[in-house]
């Protein structure tokens, strides 16, 4: 995918299917921008706009801020929590009404040097109020991004900060740099969002390296996961005619050099059920008709320092989605999976299920 075709792509979408309701969508007041971003650094939307909207009553403007009195301002404050941002907010507001008679400065380094605000925020300040080509790097554009373009770096390394932004830089729209940045991050939290992406409904989904190549569930690569203390693992065992797809590991993470089946790693535990799965099928492969599967409750694994949960699902395909036809995933016969070496994980189940006949009897 080129730079202008996702940026084409994604801006479409914006204007066409981007129903995402923010409280804050469109605004361009420097100072609610600022105040809501300072709102949402630790907190979440849905708490964090009543406190919006009560600042906005008794402070309208950062003037009205500034002169409040401390006490009162963390008193609207009771709740939050890292008091920090309320000490910063007041000091910042002070900071402008003195040095810069009050107004906001309009300039991305001016922005940044404001106590209490970081890349984010200033990014956003920047392209939402004053048309700056910043762009924003959250979560949710970290996924997006290395999805679509196939970026292995991990994104909570010490590598991401630049190569994501390196790439965002490219990407942004100049002439609406505030609507790209709304878009992306939308478009993460609504269609690429972190475990159930709608891949089948994905305006990108042609174009998109993570689809095309059956790595949707393996991107972005997050180095705690890799430490988690806890980790949450199915496998979905596709079987074909007479073959299975297995997959070799190989990036620096437990296992490696093993193989494994089509695996997707969650944060928390997914409670799959029936309809979950095919409603996974479905936006993940564009698999309709609802195949018959069947759900296994793994054992635990304990290793030194995690402990492996998860599922096995076993799903039999009437035909292979495309992106299940790639390189790396190979689709086997009985007699070829008995010969690869599996973690312990699989082979006590395939040890101890039926399955173990199918795979690995030949
Ligand atoms: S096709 Fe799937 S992984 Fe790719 S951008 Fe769309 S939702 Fe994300």
């Amino acid at each position: 995918m080129t730079s202008s075709q996702f940026t084409k792509l994604l801006m479409h979408w914006h204007f066409n299917d981007n129903n995402r309701q923010m409280p804050w969508k469109g605004e361009k007041d420097p100072y609610k921008v600022w105040l809501s971003e300072v709102i949402l650094q630790q907190t979440r939307v849905e708490q964090g706009w009543g406190y919006f909207e009560r600042f906005l009553k008794q402070y309208p403007g950062i003037q009205q801020l500034a002169a409040a009195n401390d006490d009162e301002v963390f008193k609207l404050w009771e709740g939050l929590g890292y008091y920090n941002r309320c000490k910063n907010l007041l000091v910042t507001a002070r900071l402008i009404t003195n040095k810069y008679e009050g107004v906001f400065p309009a300039d991305y380094n001016t922005i940044l040097s404001l106590k209490g605000v970081g890349d984010y925020t200033a990014a956003a300040i920047a392209s939402f109020c004053f048309d700056l080509p910043y762009p924003v790097i959250d979560g949710n554009v970290l996924r997006v991004l290395a999805r679509v373009f196939g970026i292995e770096t991990p994104v909570d390394g010490k590598d991401a900060k630049k190569t994501f932004t390196a790439l965002a830089e490219k990407l942004i729209l100049k002439k609406d740099p505030g609507g790209f940045n709304q878009a992306i991050m939308d478009f993460g939290a609504t269609i690429c969002k972190p475990a159930l992406p709608l891949c089948n409904s994905c305006p990108m989904q042609k174009t998109c390296t993570a689809h095309k190549q059956g790595m949707v569930n393996m991107l972005p690569v997050k180095e705690k996961t890799l430490k988690r203390k806890t980790r949450w693992v199915t496998y979905f065992i596709f079987k074909h005619g007479n073959t299975t797809l297995v997959h070799k590991r190989t990036g620096k993470d437990i296992w490696q050099n093993l193989f494994e089946f089509y695996i997707v790693e969650t944060a928390d535990n997914p409670k799959w059920n029936n309809a979950k799965v095919h409603d996974w099928l479905l936006n993940q492969l564009g698999i309709t008709g609802s195949p018959a599967v069947q759900i296994i409750n793994a054992d635990t694994q304990k290793l030194t320092h995690q402990d492996i949960k998860g599922y096995f699902i076993k799903v039999t395909l009437a035909s292979i989605p495309p992106q299940l036809k790639v390189p790396h995933l190979q689709w086997l016969k009985p007699a070829e999976v008995a010969q690869l070496p599996f973690p312990r994980f699989i082979n006590q189940y395939t040890l101890k299920n039926a399955l173990e006949a199918e795979l690995f009897n030949c």
